[in-house]
């Protein structure tokens, strides 16, 4: 079984990296007691997700680990706000990762817009020991509701409407989240990669 080291700690994504890459061992950063900040200042998804493999690659190389590294970055694009949150989606109101406040801030500046369409995007890289890297994208594509719909899933997902569901993602099961996801579409397209 290939082991993966994931770079994320956020739950929500290491279960639905586990789910879908199921023929492989993942390792979250916590198990290898990385616990500092990753500064995301890239200025699109794949730079972050670049730069979170990157750092955690060099660690390992210092503790003398030989594994691959897995990381994401993705977001949500709202067209009528050109493209934004985007890359700042976890830390659009400001303050890192609260999701609340931040679905609140986009319900703001979506209060007088009559264009609501939106896209995730997520990107994925997996680095290699030896430099080498392989990369895909994926998109899903909806609209921004008036006010959330369902609780399950995180970030603006209760308030994403999904036109291949049909309902918000708030309101949707995780294997139905997983059919048609953006990180769903990225890691299809990453586990295709690497069998070549
Ligand atoms: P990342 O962890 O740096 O990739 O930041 C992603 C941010 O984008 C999250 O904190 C969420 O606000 C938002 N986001 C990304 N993917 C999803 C999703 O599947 N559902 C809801 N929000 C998401």
């Amino acid at each position: 079984m290939d082991k993966i080291i994931l770079a994320s700690n956020n739950e929500h994504k290491i279960k639905e990296f586990k789910e879908i890459l199921n023929d492989c061992e993942i390792i979250t950063m916590k198990d290898i007691g990385f616990r500092d900040e990753i500064i995301e200042n890239g200025l699109t998804f794949y730079e972050n997700s670049m730069i979170k493999a990157k750092t955690i690659m060099e660690f390992l190389k210092k503790k003398g680990i030989q594994a691959s590294v897995m990381a994401d970055d993705s977001g949500l694009c709202v067209d009528s706000l050109n493209g934004e949150p985007g890359v700042y989606s976890a830390r659009y109101s400001g303050i890192h990762g609260d999701d609340e406040k931040n679905r609140q801030k986009l319900l703001k500046n979506l209060a007088n817009k009559k264009d609501r369409t939106a896209h995730f995007i997520c990107s994925i890289v997996e680095l290699y020991p030896d430099g080498h890297s392989i990369h895909a994208e994926g998109r899903t594509s909806g609209s921004i509701l008036h006010e959330t719909k369902g609780s399950n899933g995180f970030g603006y997902d209760s308030l994403f409407y999904s036109n291949e569901l049909k309902k918000t993602f708030g309101e949707a099961t995780a294997e139905e989240k997983n059919s048609v996801s953006h990180r769903a579409k990225a890691l299809e397209k990453i586990k295709i990669l690497r069998t070549k």
